[in-house]
């Protein structure tokens, strides 16, 4: 089990489709509530593994990364992590039963679920870094299925390999759902280079210079 993130507000905001309007202070609360909900419930998981990359492959292994932009987002790397992380079952469970009881308290909740697992990935991200930057290398930009060209069949595979069903309890149905619902895999390159890293949401946003939440603003 990995530690429960705080979770981005921000993050939690774009999931329900928001772009810098102004909050109110129900809505604040219905997040903190479905902040404290999912806190006390869920309990995360992660796997991940690191491979030598040859000829742009994950050595040892038969997966070939499918689609052009992964393959130039890891040109410059000598290695690359697999990764998979899930919130667990007891996310699905809890936005389910609110989603039943109607209201938006379930779709509040389904958005923090989002974040959180994004949460989660972003802080075993910057563990990773600094590891990383001990041996003088740097990341990519955590690339998953579905990203660019990227299949979504990708997920399967890297679940494969990772055994994710046996060890953290997530698998890939036929029409490639992640289950539990709120999980993640991705794949990060390691290269003696500095890499390009795609801008913040708040760098190239519009909104950006009436947003309460902007990046670098003071905020609740
Ligand atoms: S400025 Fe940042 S927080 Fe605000 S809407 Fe844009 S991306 Fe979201």
């Amino acid at each position: 089990m990995v530690p429960v993130p705080r979770i981005e507000r921000r993050e939690a905001l774009h999931y329900m489709g928001w772009h810098g309007a102004a909050l109110d202070d129900a809505l604040l609360g219905q997040m903190d509530r479905a902040e404290q909900q999912l806190t006390e419930n869920v309990r995360p998981h992660l796997i991940a593994r690191r491979f030598s990359l040859r000829n742009g492959c994950p050595d040892g292994t038969e997966y070939v990364p499918g689609g052009s932009d992964i393959c130039e987002l890891l040109a410059e790397c000598h290695s690359v992590i697999l990764m998979a992380a899930t919130l667990g079952e007891a996310a699905d469970r809890l936005i389910r039963r609110s989603m039943l009881q109607g209201g938006s308290q379930g779709f509040i909740l389904d958005a923090a679920a989002s974040a959180m697992i994004e949460a989660v990935c972003n802080a075993w991200e910057n563990g990773l870094r600094k590891h990383v930057r001990e041996e003088n290398g740097y990341l990519t930009d955590r690339f998953s299925p579905g990203y660019g060209d990227m299949p979504l069949e990708d997920g399967r595979k890297i679940c494969n390999i990772l055994e994710t069903g046996k060890k953290i309890g997530l698998t890939v149905s036929a029409s490639n759902i992640m289950l539990p619902q709120k999980s993640v895999t991705a794949l990060i390159g390691i290269s003696d280079k500095i890499q390009k890293h795609r801008p913040a949401p708040c760098e190239v946003c519009s909104a950006r210079g009436t947003c309460a939440l902007a990046e670098g603003r003071n905020h609740r």
